[in-house]
């Protein structure tokens, strides 16, 4: 029998138990997947704890990002055989040796980007590809600022924004961290833990400060992150390790500076097929051309998922993680 993660109710890593789950048969539009690998992402954490309610209820398998093999095609698929190499990046259910998708939600993994490769960039990939390229379209000269520098996420938009000709500044808890975010497209990066990251961004830039702000801390960086940016600056918060950012009022854009705020999500903006296929295009053209390298810098058993969670809310992860199912 087919194994993957569930929970069953909301709580701490030991809700994520290993247990026999039949994946099904793929129905009109579907395909049956065999994983070969599947991404950690932070998303998975806040489905275990309940900060984002189980879609479909209980229970529930977590995990949002993986790459596989193609067993078998349901009806009305005709651009996919078994065999294909797919990756995908979804809101739940990829913690499973098989699974049931929906074909209009995978692409095929071009030669020359493994399976784990796959597994490990998609939802973080594409995330980077959306807020550098769309939520705010980073140019030649703009300074961006960055929290979580060494995480997953960041350390591939490092790259990618680097590669765009930005001035990348990022935070990072420890030296190690800082280290590897260096090595990863950032110009600088503060040690929060021992500098004020506003202070040290006034410092970088002459007192220029930021024409953009990515923060995915939320409640520990919220309201510093505002005062780290231009008169007209942007304010993009896409995630919240910390907590979620209080509410505020809209006024106190206009004391740090008549700011844009905006708080997007992947599963917007990629929404419509045809801006899924640029988005898994663009990051897998800068992936094959060297600006930007995907490593793996942890890998667990599937069924030591529990273990996975500890570790990345403890941050004690770097860069990309992914299960082996
Ligand atoms: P990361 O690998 O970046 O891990 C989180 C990092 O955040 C830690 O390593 C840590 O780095 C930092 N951090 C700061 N405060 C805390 C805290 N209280 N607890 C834990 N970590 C903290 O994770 P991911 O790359 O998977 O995700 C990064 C963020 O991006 C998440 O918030 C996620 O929700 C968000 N996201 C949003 C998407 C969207 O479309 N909106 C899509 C994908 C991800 P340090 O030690 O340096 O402080």
């Amino acid at each position: 029998m087919s194994k993957a993660i569930r929970i069953h109710a909301n709580g701490g890593p030991e809700v994520l138990t290993y247990e026999d789950a039949d994946p099904g048969q793929p129905g009109s539009g579907q395909i049956l997947v065999r994983h070969t690998a599947i991404g950690l992402n932070f998303i998975d954490v806040y489905h275990r704890s309940g900060l984002y309610p189980p879609p479909g209820g209980f229970p529930l398998i977590p995990g949002s990002e993986a790459a596989g093999v193609v067993l078998e095609v349901g009806q009305d698929v005709d651009w996919l055989k078994p065999g294909d190499r797919i990756a995908y990046a979804v809101t739940t259910g990829a913690y499973a040796q098989e699974r049931v998708i929906d074909a209009s939600k995978v692409v095929k993994v071009p030669d020359g980007i493994s399976d784990e490769q796959a597994a490990a960039m998609m939802l973080k990939g594409m995330t980077a590809e959306y807020l550098l390229r769309r939520t705010f379209k980073v140019k030649e000269g703009d300074t961006i600022l960055f929290h979580a520098a060494a995480g997953g996420v960041g350390l591939i938009l490092g790259q990618w924004a680097k590669h765009l000709g930005a001035t990348v500044i990022g935070t990072a808890s420890s030296a190690d961290k800082i280290e590897l975010a260096k090595a990863h497209g950032f110009d600088h990066v503060i040690n929060y833990k021992e500098q004020d990251f506003v202070a040290g961004v006034a410092a970088i830039t002459g007192g220029r400060k930021c024409d953009v702000v990515f923060d995915s801390v939320g409640n520990d960086t919220f309201p510093a992150s505002l005062d780290c940016l231009k008169p007209l600056g942007m304010f993009v918060s896409f995630g919240q390790s910390s907590g979620p950012i209080p509410p505020f009022s809209m006024s106190l854009l206009a004391q740090k500076g008549s700011l844009f705020a905006t708080r997007p999500t992947l599963f917007v903006y990629n929404a419509k097929r045809e801006d899924l296929d640029a988005s898994a295009a663009a990051l897998f053209e800068v992936v094959l051309s060297g600006a930007v390298e995907i490593k793996i810098n942890q890998r667990y058993a599937l069924k030591d998922a529990g273990k996975a969670h500890q570790d990345l809310e403890g941050r004690r992860t770097t860069g990309t993680t992914v299960l082996v199912p």
